[in-house]
């Protein structure tokens, strides 16, 4: 028997079968992975096929704005975050700003909480002003977020797991907050591990963004980011899509118009553009993400839970942990664990850090290998000292990503370092 199933097309699949065959044709002679293009530019026929593509970027021109193996990524990564279009580009940051430039212009307003990736924060505070973009940081509840809401705010911005206080959203409250008042809701899903634990869009997300380099690309081998819209978003309320009248983005291009944006934007005129082995790398990620964000979540419960009762460490912070203020949200919005990364005090991270030996300090997440960074002086070293609190980080925070080691080993090379 040939033929498609009648019970079980691609878009009944699970995020697990999804993560290794979208992207990838079937048929005689196509490649059984995912192959590499690895090319600068495609080749028209004629004069008109030419000049159509130029005017709709709809195929393959030139790889600033489109290229077949980045094309399959994004299909990719659309299936697993269940979203309508994805625009994969070179970092997390390019992900995240593109986001914002796409719905915001001088003049307009973003409301974020408070505890975010350190460039995120440095995005709001110190670029995007210098462009007339303001933002306002401010707790992570509900209230907080509606307080600081103002008639010219177009994006309400948020980290499925805060990082690094490991504090969850309200996302569907938060989507209702945005939406009552004409903005959207953009999570950056980093943490979320691109819809394996979270899919912000199910919960009335507009715009998903994420760093790549994390979960996605899983080796800490290479910097990728991507951004992917969902399908229920109304831009007529947002003035940059409407003042163009019939000419505008929107007219032409319907439903896709943000994605389109997006791509015009980060890819076609800013270049920050994905390579297409980057993006081969990205995508051999994805199809093992499940198993390795199973086990990492495991083992960071198992740590946890470890630590809390260390009598070394002071503040333990993992939204797993059934103490966590954040515990409730967490299982409301997270499934298949709680994450992989969680952070711990200790009384001197000076003095624990070297000791560690199977554990390595580097500024990273995701990663095979079980990472730990000081925020203070690192990720979030630029801040102001009253953000970085607002931000969950203290003098004595570790931050920890855990891999897939065996367990007792982490927790052997922990007790050495606290001394015991
Ligand atoms: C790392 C990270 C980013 C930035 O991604 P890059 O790929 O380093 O540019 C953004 N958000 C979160 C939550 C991150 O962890």
């Amino acid at each position: 028997m040939t033929g498609p199933h009648d019970d079980l097309t691609p878009d009944d699949w699970s995020f697990e079968t999804a993560a290794v065959q979208t992207g990838i044709p079937r048929g005689l002679g196509e490649t059984v992975g995912m192959p590499i293009h690895q090319a600068a530019a495609f080749q028209f026929a004629t004069l008109e096929e030419a000049q159509s593509e130029f005017q709709l970027n709809g195929g393959f021109s030139y790889a600033r704005i489109q290229n077949p193996t980045v094309r399959a990524l994004e299909e990719r990564l659309t299936a697993l975050e269940g979203g309508a279009a994805t625009v994969a580009l070179a970092t997390g940051q390019a992900a995240t700003f593109t986001a914002i430039l796409s719905v915001c212009r001088a003049g307009d307003h973003v409301v974020s909480t408070s505890s975010l990736f350190g460039g995120t924060a440095g995005l709001l505070n110190n670029i995007l002003p210098l462009m007339g973009i303001s933002a306002t940081l401010t707790e992570n509840t509900p209230e907080a977020i509606e307080a600081a809401m103002q008639p010219n705010t177009r994006l309400v911005w948020a980290e499925t797991i805060g990082n690094p206080a490991g504090d969850v959203p309200d996302i569907a409250r938060l989507a209702e907050i945005a939406h009552q008042h004409g903005a959207l809701l953009g999570i950056d899903n980093t943490w979320g591990g691109v819809g394996y634990l979270c899919r912000p869009l199910e919960h009335g997300a507009d715009i998903v963004t994420h760093s790549l380099t994390k979960w996605a690309g899983g080796h800490g081998a290479v910097l990728g980011g991507s951004v992917t819209v969902g399908t229920q978003h109304d831009l007529m309320r947002n003035p940059i899509y409407t003042d163009g009248g019939e000419n505008s983005i929107l007219m032409l291009r319907g439903d896709q118009a943000l994605a389109w944006r997006q791509r015009w934007f980060g890819a076609h005129q800013l270049g920050m553009t994905l390579s297409p082995h980057s993006a081969f790398l990205i995508a051999q990620g994805l199809e093992t993400l499940a198993l390795r964000l199973t086990r990492e979540s495991e083992t960071a419960l198992a740590l946890a839970q470890w630590l809390e009762a260390h009598p070394q460490v002071g503040r333990v912070s993992y939204p797993g942990l059934p103490g966590s203020p954040h515990h409730t949200l967490a299982q409301k919005y997270l499934r298949g664990g709680f994450g992989a990364v969680l952070t711990f005090e200790v009384p001197d991270p000076a003095a624990f850090l070297p000791r560690l030996q199977v554990i390595r300090i580097a500024p990273n997440l995701g990663d095979t290998r079980t990472l730990v960074v000081h925020p203070w002086t690192t990720t979030h070293g630029r801040l102001p000292e009253a953000s970085r609190r607002a931000a969950g980080v203290s003098a004595q925070t570790i931050r920890m990503s855990v891999g897939v080691e065996r367990l007792e080993d982490l927790r052997r090379d922990l007790a050495w370092a606290l001394g015991g």
